[in-house]
């Protein structure tokens, strides 16, 4: 109420409030909030000096909008196979798509488990190259105790609705320690102005609005609360599904996973997704078509060889309910409809 009745309706006064608490939060020193999490990509990319003809490695398997932000500021993504076990960038094969014209690696702390930051940092550091940490599903994730977003150069969060910080609508946010970078970023995302009508580069319109700002300070304080949530669901579906013989998630020791999304592994997943619909339980892929293989990268000409992991396992990744809210009969239901399913499935 207090944004309508002040009208502060973009970026302004309660943005302001956000970038503070949220930069906070993650421990970082600055915040610049942003319309969403695909501006926040792209954005970032162009403050910590990435431009055409550059190019961008990105894992194979995240959501679309981490490769199309690089490819949208004239870049080319280069994909990276992930790791068997976690579903993140395999740090292994990072160094054989390094080219001259490399610039940067976007670690994606997908489903909310922190990549291998150590590895990565390392290879940046070998061979000089920017790094910019995707935690749009990873707000609050730990590596070695250290909040993710606060290890690369810059960083970009989304507070798209289903998100573990979730707006009212489109929001996002860049997170970095250097103030070059924080102001680079502010000054792109607002037409390149350092102050009304002085307009010092070519920018563009990517603002935070008040409402979504506002949305998003009163909800901060529940997140760890809320993260805490997930971790426990996570437990107990391991727990139920530990003698289902599906593969469910894994995280090192010294990480904080923040279950974004609790991905399992089950054969014949097509028809076991149907069986869970037909008890009333959504479930959902993610993602379905690993990035080299999507038709807007067709040019690219990647075969299934080109990236084993990614693409083996396209066809057995499954996102089931997780939401802070959960109960343990609502857990204890879905994993009696998942075993049921997969039972009757590899018998039909
Ligand atoms: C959601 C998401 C984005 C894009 O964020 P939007 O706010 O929807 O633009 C980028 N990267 C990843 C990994 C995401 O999950």
């Amino acid at each position: 109420m207090k944004v309508l009745s002040e009208t502060a309706f973009i970026s302004g006064k309660y943005a302001k409030e956000f970038e503070e608490s949220f930069a906070k939060y993650i421990g970082a020193n600055h915040c610049v909030a942003v319309a969403n999490g695909t501006d926040a990509l792209e954005i970032g990319l162009q403050a910590i000096g990435v431009g055409a003809g550059d190019e961008v490695l990105v894992p194979a398997n995240t959501f679309f909008a981490t490769a199309e932000a690089v490819s949208n500021i004239g870049a080319k993504p280069v994909f990276v196979d992930i790791d068997e076990n976690y579903y993140n960038i395999d740090s292994a094969k990072i160094e054989e798509k390094i080219t001259p014209k490399t610039k940067a690696i976007i670690p994606v702390h997908l489903y909310g488990l922190p990549a291998e930051m150590d590895e990565i940092m390392a290879i940046a550091k070998k061979h000089n190259l920017k790094v910019l940490e995707d935690c749009a599903q990873a707000h609050g994730a730990t590596y070695k105790g250290k909040t993710v977003g606060t290890f690369g150069d810059v960083a970009t969060f989304s507070f798209y609705p289903s998100k573990n910080l979730g707006a009212f609508g489109d929001a996002g946010a860049i997170v970095s320690n250097s103030k070059d970078v924080a102001d680079k970023a502010r000054l792109i995302a607002n037409h390149g102005q350092p102050e009304k009508y002085k307009h010092n580069l070519v920018g563009r319109n990517s603002r935070m609005d008040g409402i979504q700002a506002a949305v998003l300070s009163i909800k901060l304080p529940h997140l760890e609360i809320w993260l805490e949530a997930r971790r426990k669901h996570a437990e107990t579906y391991n727990k139920l599904l530990a003698d289902s013989g599906l593969i469910v998630p894994i995280a090192p020791e010294h990480s904080r996973h923040t279950y974004h999304l609790y991905v399992v592994q089950v054969p014949n997943r097509e028809k076991v997704m149907a069986k869970l619909a037909e008890d009333g339980i959504d479930s959902g892929l993610h993602y379905p078509i690993a990035l080299p293989f999507l038709e807007a990268y067709a040019d690219f000409g990647h075969q299934p060889s080109d990236f084993p992991v990614a693409h083996s396992q396209m066809d057995k990744i499954l996102s089931l309910p997780m939401y802070a809210e959960l109960t343990d009969e609502m857990i204890e239901t879905v994993c009696r409809s998942l075993k049921n399913a997969v039972a009757l499935t590899a018998t039909n």
